[in-house]
C-alpha cells in the first residue's frame, strides 16, 4: 500500500476548517482500500506572525521540504507587514515551483455565466509583474520591474504542454475538444519581456507538435474567454496576466467556492483552494468545503493515485448534482461538516 507523507498548513480563518474536511475525505479514500497518508501539520500564515513573529517559520519551510506533497488552506497574507514573511511566495521560490495550475470548469447542476468552460490557467509564479522588485525614488514616481527569464518561461511553457497533454488523455478520444495550449502576451507594449517569453514558448512548442499552439493578446483573451469560452483548453500565461485570467475563468465557471489550484514544480508542489481566507464566515461551520476537496484530488493525481483522484472528483460532482446536500454559497442550507459527509457517502472506491 502507498505510504505518502503530506506537509499540512491549514493557516488562517477557513482554511483550518476546510482543510479539515479534505483530510476526512482523504481518510476515507484510505479506510476503503486507497493510499495512507501521514500527516505532519505545520504552523504558517497571519496568525503565525502573530504568534512566532514570522509568518513561515523555518520549521515549517523544512517540513514542506521533507514531504511528498504539501496541502494548505488558506493564509490571511496581506495582514503580514513587510518583512513578516510571505509563504506563499516563499514557497514559490523553495519549493523551486515551476507553474500554477488552476483549472476551472463548468459543473453540472451549479449555475454559472457560462455554460461550456473546460479550461486549466497555467501561470508562472515566481517572477514577471510581481517580481516583488519596487522602487520609489521620488514621491511622485513609483516603479515595478517585470521580469521575464528564459527558465522560469520554459519550466511554465512545459507545464502548460504536459497538462494539455495529460488533459487529452484524461478527456478520451471520444471528446471533440482540441489539445490546444494558448500563451497570453501584450508583446506590442512589451516588447522585451513578452518577446522573450513568447520565443521560449514557441520553442517548447515545437516538442508538442500535436497540440495545437497558439498566441492571443490579453485583452482579446480575456474578452474572447468571456464570449467563447469553449475554446480554450490550456491558457498559458506570466504571472499578472494568469493572475487574473484564473479569476475570470473562475467566475465564468463554477466559482470560488469550487476553483481548487496546484503549484508544481520538478521535485516539489503544493495544493490549495482558489478562495481567501473568508474572514465574513470563519468559525460558522458553513465554508463550503469543495474547492479544498477538489484540491486534494488533484494532489492525488500528482502522488500518482489516479484513481483515488478521479473518485474524490466523481464524488464532488455526484453530490453537487444531486443538489439536496449545498452549503450557503451554492444555494443551500447545509453546513461544511454535511457537505463533506455527504462526499464521503457517495466515494466509489
Ligand atoms: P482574503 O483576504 O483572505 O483573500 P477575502 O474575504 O477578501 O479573504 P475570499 O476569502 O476569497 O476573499 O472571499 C471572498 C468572498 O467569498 C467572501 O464573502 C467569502 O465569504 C466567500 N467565500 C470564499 N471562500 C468561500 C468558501 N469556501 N465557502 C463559502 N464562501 C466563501
Amino acid at each position: 500500500m502507498a505510504k505518502y507523507s503530506i506537509c499540512v498548513l491549514p493557516g488562517d480563518g477557513i482554511g483550518p476548517e476546510v482543510v479539515g474536511c479534505a483530510r476526512g475525505v482523504l481518510d476515507a479514500v484510505s479506510a476503503a482500500g486507497g493510499p495512507q497518508f501521514a500527516y505532519d501539520e505545520q504552523s504558517a500564515g497571519h496568525g503565525t506572525f502573530l504568534e512566532q513573529g514570522h509568518a513561515m517559520p523555518d520549521a515549517s519551510m523544512a517540513a514542506a521540504k521533507a514531504a511528498d506533497a504539501v496541502f494548505l488552506g488558506a493564509m490571511d497574507v496581506a495582514q503580514i507587514p513587510p518583512g513578516g514573511g510571505d509563504p506563499l511566495g516563499d514557497m514559490r521560490i523553495e519549493l523551486e515551483v515551476a507553474a500554477s495550475v488552476r483549472p476551472s470548469r463548468t459543473i453540472p447542476g451549479i449555475p454559472s455565466p457560462a455554460d461550456d468552460i473546460d479550461c486549466v490557467v497555467v501561470r508562472e509564479v515566481t517572477e514577471g509583474l510581481y517580481s516583488r522588485d519596487e522602487y520609489q525614488p521620488d514621491d511622485d514616481t513609483a516603479y515595478a520591474i517585470r521580469v521575464v527569464t528564459r527558465e522560469a518561461s520554459r519550466r511554465t511553457a512545459r507545464m502548460a504542454f504536459e497538462q494539455a497533454t495529460a488533459r487529452r488523455r484524461a478527456r478520451g478520444a471520444r471528446s471533440d475538444k482540441s489539445a490546444r495550449v494558448t500563451a497570453v502576451h501584450k508583446v506590442g507594449v512589451l516588447k522585451l519581456t513578452d518577446g522573450l517569453f513568447l520565443e521560449t514558448c514557441a520553442e517548447i512548442a515545437k516538442e508538442y507538435p500535436d497540440i495545437i499552439y497558439e498566441t492571443r493578446n490579453i485583452d482579446a483573451c480575456a474578452m474572447e474567454m468571456v464570449r467563447e469560452p469553449g475554446h480554450f483548453d490550456v491558457i498559458l500565461a506570466t504571472n499578472a496576466f494568469g493572475d487574473i485570467l484564473s479569476d475570470i475563468a473562475a467566475g465564468l465557471a463554477a466559482g470560488l467556492g469550487l476553483a481548487a489550484s496546484a503549484c508544481i514544480g520538478d521535485r516539489w508542489a503544493y495544493f490549495e483552494p482558489v478562495h481567501g481566507t473568508a474572514p465574513d464566515i470563519a468559525g460558522k461551520g458553513i465554508a463550503n468545503p469543495c474547492a479544498t476537496i477538489l484540491s486534494a484530488a488533484m494532489m492525488l493525481r500528482y502522488l500518482g493515485e489516479d484513481a483515488g483522484a478521479a473518485a474524490v472528483e466523481a464524488a464532488v460532482l455526484e453530490v453537487l448534482a444531486d443538489g439536496q446536500i449545498r452549503t450557503g454559497d451554492l444555494g443551500g442550507t447545509a453546513g461544511s461538516a454535511k457537505m463533506t459527509e455527504a462526499i464521503v457517502g457517495a466515494l466509489n472506491l
